[in-house]
């Protein structure tokens, strides 16, 4: 079946049920009842199918974990609270003492942290690969090298690795690769069909795609998830069954709403480029982006954010920002709303040099394309850069 398909009806046919609703039920409990004690002998015998408590699972998380696993092409997913809790457990389910990670430079801060600054702690090791030398990457790995973790694309620059060739390294290497989907999404690439091991998302974005829940995806073989979810269990980061419910109906239009965010995306990323005030512009679907290339490879659409800097100090790039008025000053992606952030103030405030490190100055935004008219978005542009001049 086509992905459209499988976003609609994936995972959610597969059950009779009592009054034969269309639309999978929410069962908002916490807890489960057994009618005898002969019935708790059957369910640990195998015989009765069901669930004994809500930590493990409920109904409404299963079909969706089930829809996502169709989507990734994955054997199985798991559903967690967010994002991060998605990303560590499953990375302390795959390492222990003495192990050695690598991961590509261009990321999420807190992923980075965790990375370098909490797992020492527990004796793992990392090390950042530039995106830039990833031909190299055998060189990076270690006798004592097991996983290789990679956005993509990353973040704030967007950045499209060879993913197929950087698989077969790690692989050879003995590495596990580990590929955080989120800015793509399973509509735009499907990282398992290039060989990678687990897929990771933030649901919190496009899946959830309203800027109103929290959740995170594991997917990949039942090895590595059945393993994963014996941490999920003890760890306990699920998903409830209320946002299970509304994570479900957000994945039955996810494709709907890429294909929006991917239209929208390329037309004012090109848009952009062309404007006197702005110096560079960062999306995967320019000729202009490093990874165009790898970006049309893999990728069958751009998606929604769009990372570029202005011919502006930080402090008139502020004044652009608050003259907007379409989009929220905010940080997510993948909703409705447009949403853009000044990188440097709202994410790194308090680690300035930290970020101006790493490319993100005071006149660097990053824009989350919503699902507004694009011509409004454009006007709204072109009244915000008059400030400039
Ligand atoms: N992975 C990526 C690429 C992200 O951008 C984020 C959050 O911004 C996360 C993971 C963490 O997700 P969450 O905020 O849902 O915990």
């Amino acid at each position: 079946m086509n992905i459209e398909t499988i976003a609609v009806h994936g995972g959610e046919r597969e059950e009779e049920r009592q009054h034969r609703p269309v639309v999978t039920p929410l069962e908002q409990t916490a807890a489960y009842y057994f009618k005898d004690t002969q019935q708790i002998k059957d369910f640990y015998e195998g015989k009765l199918p069901g669930i004994k408590y809500g930590r493990y699972g409920c109904p409404t998380q299963h079909a969706a974990e089930k829809k996502l696993a169709a989507l990734e092409g994955a054997q199985r997913a798991l559903l967690f609270s967010s994002g991060m809790a998605a990303f560590t457990t499953a990375i302390l389910a795959l390492t222990k003492k003495g192990d050695h990670i690598l991961f590509t430079n261009d990321c999420y801060r807190n992923i980075r942290r965790f990375f370098s600054e909490f797992l020492p702690t527990y004796g793992v090791n990392s090390a950042e690969v530039p995106i830039d030398d990833l031909d190299n990457l055998e060189r990076y790995i270690q006798d004592n090298s097991n996983i290789f973790f990679s956005e993509l694309p990353t973040n704030p620059f967007l950045r499209v690795i060879d993913l197929e060739k950087v698989v077969r390294i790690a692989k050879k290497g003995g590495l596990t690769a580990i590929i955080d989907s989120t800015f793509a999404t399973p509509v735009n690439i499907r990282p398992i069909e290039y060989g990678a091991d687990v897929v990771l998302h933030s649901a919190t974005k496009y899946l959830g795609g309203h800027h109103d829940l929290f959740a995170g995806v594991v997917a990949g073989s039942s090895g590595y998830i059945d393993n994963i979810q014996q941490y999920r269990d003890i760890l306990g980061g699920v998903i409830d069954p209320h946002t299970s419910f509304l994570l479900l109906r957000s994945l039955q239009t996810l494709h709907v709403r890429m294909r929006a965010h991917n239209e929208n995306g390329l037309e004012i990323a090109k848009w952009l480029e062309k404007q006197k005030h702005v110096e560079r512009v960062w999306y995967p679907g320019l000729k202009s982006h490093p990874d165009y290339e790898l970006a049309r490879k893999y990728m069958s659409g751009f998606g929604g954010v769009i990372t570029f800097l202005l011919k502006a100090a930080e402090e008139e790039t502020s004044r652009f920002v608050d003259a907007l008025r379409i989009p929220y000053i905010a940080t997510n992606f993948g909703g409705p709303q447009s949403l853009i952030e000044q990188h440097a103030l709202l994410t790194f405030y308090r680690n300035r040099d930290y970020a101006k490190k790493r490319g993100i100055t005071g006149n660097l935004l990053r824009y989350s394309v919503g699902l507004e008219n694009v011509t409004d978005v454009l006007k709204d542009f072109e009244n915000a850069f008059r400030i400039l001049g």
